[in-house]
């Protein structure tokens, strides 16, 4: 099946997940993040966020229950499909051999123009000018090293030259500087901005723009709600 047109709600019904040979990793999980809202998931390490947050796009498929993009079970979805639909941030960016353009575009054949439009949307016009050869920046061996949060800002780039409909953003943990960390939130909220959003959060100052916040604990949802009741 494909997925409807326009903006996606992300339904999660009494979803059970265990990884093999382990005890469940997510239990009874029912929760809703209304099409272009955003939903903050938060709780300690080991609670199940990033195996809550990577059933969206398939990266594990559900042991019982389900996922509902749209209202279409994400297993029924084209992978293709699916994957141009959702995009997916990990606690780990992949940084390829080739410039800061070829980063972002992942090697396809998008115009100058989209890259540029996509850096100037996510606020990033001085950084990119910052940068040696600005768009032309050879990275990975032997060429620029980022740091982890200028990874992410790369990764934000990649998901809005797709134009994806839901985006999954699993903060890194690593410690940044403040004037990355004020780049990094900032874009992610720019990316946000109109989209269905789960993101995973490690700085509360991420969790501002969230109109709901979800409590994970062993697996479970123990409280959900907007972020000012919390
Ligand atoms: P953190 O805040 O440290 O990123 P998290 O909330 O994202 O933690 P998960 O990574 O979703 O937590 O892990 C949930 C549970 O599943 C933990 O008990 C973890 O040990 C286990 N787990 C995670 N990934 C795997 C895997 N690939 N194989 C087996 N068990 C895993
Ligand atoms: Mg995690």
């Amino acid at each position: 099946a494909d997925l409807p047109s326009g903006p996606l709600d992300v339904v999660f019904s009494d979803l059970h997940f265990a990884y093999a040979g382990g005890r469940f990793a997510l239990e009874h999980v029912d929760l809703r993040v209304p099409a272009g809202t955003t939903c903050a998931l938060v709780g300690r390490t080991g609670s199940g966020k990033s195996t809550l947050a990577s059933l969206i796009s398939r990266a594990v498929e559900p042991e019982r229950g389900s996922v509902l993009l749209g209202g279409v079970d994400v297993l029924d979805v084209d992978l293709q499909h699916l994957r141009s639909a959702v995009g997916v941030v990990t606690q780990r960016t992949e940084i390829l051999a080739g410039t800061l353009a070829e980063n972002i575009t992942l090697f396809e054949p998008l115009a100058r123009e989209q890259v540029e439009r996509a850096v100037a949307e996510l606020g990033l016009d001085d950084w990119v000018a910052g940068l040696p050869a600005g768009l032309d920046t050879v990275l990975g061996p032997g060429g620029t090293t980022l740091s982890s949060g200028e990874e992410q800002l790369v990764a934000f780039a990649r998901l809005l030259v797709r134009d994806v409909r839901v985006v999954v953003l699993d903060e890194a943990t690593a410690r940044m500087d403040r004037v990355t960390e004020t780049q990094v939130v900032r874009a992610a909220e720019r990316l946000l901005a109109g989209r269905t959003g789960l993101l995973v959060a490690h700085r509360l100052s991420t969790t501002e723009r969230a109109e709901q916040v979800a409590v994970l604990e062993r697996g479970r949802v123990v409280q959900q709600g907007p972020r000012s009741r919390l």
